[in-house]
């Protein structure tokens, strides 16, 4: 049990939920019956409070619009089979938030109120959370700097956040993957480690521009040749070659350490392959692909767990794979889902019990 911070609760007089089917519903548009609000303020955090969800009264002057001082985290709460509620890994998302919160130059937040935070409130609408398959409840931490002086300098405010969104099966059809040559979105010595909000409007242009294309998303490159596999759109990505599993290692900072990706590399080992985190080239995939290896491709990411592709572009050179004859990735698919839902062992105690 964690020293509970003074969290004051103001409860919903009525629950939005009578009006909702939540097993029903399109991703991140319906949000629960209460919010949490904190303030980082001379040092410390104060106002914590769990209170009716509803908008926020702020300054336009409030920095965080203006020089983007601005990090989230994405995580899923479900119920197990005896619809006891769980909560997947969320202190390897509290660690990386406050990784993130520091490269950002933004205050840590502590266990006490991150964690315990999000324990009560989850606790507390813990009747959102949906019982059928694939069905979660994405929590969405989040922290922005809440000066109201447009000079550039971090702020002095601050201001923490937790929303909840229940969500159906964030199904995504097998992807057709253009990669990505002019566009970057992360550079060494850059923000890539670190979920920053401006990271993912960042991106919009490339995807735009694929999408003109015909493609789904984009594969990120790194910068200097473009030629050096990264992420593809907002998720980590894997390359199962033969026997081997290769995805992009995390100490050029480039890379954001998902914990679909953690997760993801300890199914693989325990399946038996070796899993190698390294520099990938695509040229690299390109022989392989041309000397008729097996080749399974996907992403990782807590919004569709895994997302197969069907088809990689590269410059005039297409890729295309039979997805329907891959036996990796959905197998890693149906053990994190089944883990997550109750339905096999967590023998890597990835569930908390809330
Ligand atoms: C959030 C995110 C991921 C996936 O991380 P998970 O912890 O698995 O959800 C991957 N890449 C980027 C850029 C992200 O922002």
């Amino acid at each position: 049990m964690i020293a509970a911070m003074d969290i004051s609760v103001t409860k919903a007089e009525t629950s939005k939920l009578k009006d909702l089917d939540l097993e029903n519903l399109p991703f991140g548009r319906f949000f629960s019956d209460h919010m949490l609000e904190a303030d980082y303020e001379n040092g410390e955090w104060k106002n914590i409070e769990i209170k009716p969800y509803q908008p926020l009264l702020l300054s336009p002057s409030l920095a965080a619009l203006h020089y983007g001082q601005a990090i989230f985290e994405g995580i899923k709460a479900y119920k197990d089979r005896n619809g006891n509620p769980f909560i997947f890994r969320p202190y390897d998302n509290f660690h990386r938030f406050n990784i993130s919160a520091e490269r950002m130059q933004m205050p840590v937040v502590p266990e006490e109120l991150f964690i315990e935070g999000m324990r009560q409130l989850i606790a507390l609408d813990k009747n959102w959370i949906p019982s059928s398959a694939d069905h979660s409840l994405y929590i969405r931490p989040f922290m922005f700097s809440s000066d109201e002086v447009i000079g550039v300098k971090p702020s002095d405010t601050y201001k923490f956040m937790i929303i909840l969104s229940p969500t159906g099966p964030y199904y995504s059809a097998p992807m057709r993957i253009y990669v990505e040559e002019k566009y970057v979105r992360a550079a060494p010595g850059g923000v890539g480690y670190a979920k920053a909000a401006g990271n993912y409007g960042a991106a919009m242009l490339a995807t735009a521009e694929a999408k003109k294309k015909g493609y789904d998303q984009v594969l990120w490159t790194d910068v200097t040749e473009h030629k050096y596999v990264q992420e593809c759109g907002t998720m980590n990505v894997f390359f199962v070659i033969g026997n081997k599993a290769i995805t992009p290692g995390l100490e050029q900072g480039t890379i954001l350490g998902g914990v679909t990706r953690l997760s993801t590399i300890t199914l693989l080992q325990e399946m038996g392959l070796t899993v190698e985190e390294r520099d990938l080239s695509i040229d690299e995939v390109i022989e392989a692909y041309k000397a008729g290896t097996p080749i399974e491709v996907f992403g990782t990411g807590t919004a569709a767990t895994i997302s197969l592709i069907k088809e990689l572009r590269y410059k005039d050179f297409v890729m295309e794979f039979d997805v329907d004859a891959w036996k990796t990735a959905p197998t890693v698919k149906k053990w994190i889902t089944d883990i997550r839902e109750g339905r096999r062992e967590d023998k890597y105690n990835w569930m908390w019990k809330i």
